[in-house]
């Protein structure tokens, strides 16, 4: 599919599913090598976005790890509140563990941010982040990233779990938001 609408907004193919795939081989890769040595890693899946990407990555790490999930959320539409929500807090304790946060997005860092003192207060022994998409150019935190799969313009994203207004989630291409395309079926009136 080269083109999607979910309600008012058009979509375009930006970033495939097999190249999705190369590029989560390669940061399961670093991950399995750094953490090779280390005692039961916590990857931590930040919900909604990330289900898809924290899937496919899993099923390529090769040391004993245990999951568990927190559900944040900032974005209303296609813009960020500013505010994050906890919707479901930590189901476990990251006391003295290593945690990898697997996320769908960093786009402000605002969600993050808030995420990493959750789990420094939770007393984690070690943090690191692993995100699908980066924005960097919108990125205002002073955590690193240490596992980004694709760094991105400031564009809005839907597919491979991120989605708009819900919708979009389940496509497994990534797709940009096409501003044109939607202005133009906006002046036409297609729905
Ligand atoms: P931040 O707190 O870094 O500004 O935003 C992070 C969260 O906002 C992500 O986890 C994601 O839920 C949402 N988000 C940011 N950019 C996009 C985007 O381009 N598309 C979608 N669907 N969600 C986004
Ligand atoms: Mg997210």
């Amino acid at each position: 599919m080269k083109n999607v609408q979910l309600y008012d907004k058009s979509f375009k193919l930006y970033l495939t599913y097999d190249e999705i795939q190369k590029a989560v081989d390669d940061v399961a890769e670093k991950i399995n090598r750094d953490y090779d040595q280390e005692d039961t890693p916590l990857f931590l899946g930040v919900l909604t976005g990330s289900f898809m990407f924290y899937a496919d990555l899993m099923k390529r790490i090769d040391f004993p790890c245990e999951m568990c999930f927190i559900r944040l959320a900032s974005y209303e539409g296609t813009s960020t509140t500013g505010a994050v929500k906890q919707m479901l807090g930590l189901t476990k304790s990251v006391r003295g563990r290593n945690v990898i946060v697997v996320e769908d997005i960093v786009d402000t860092g605002t969600t993050i941010m808030e995420l990493d003192q959750i789990l420094k207060d939770g007393g984690a022994r070690s943090i690191k982040y692993s995100a699908l998409l980066l924005k960097p150019g919108n990125y205002k935190g002073s955590i690193k990233i240490d596992y980004p799969a694709f760094s991105i313009p400031n564009d809005f994203i839907v597919g491979y779990g991120l989605d708009y207004d819900q919708l979009g989630r389940n496509l497994k291409d990534i797709y940009v938001l096409d501003e044109e395309e939607t202005e133009r079926r906006k002046g036409i009136n297609i729905k």
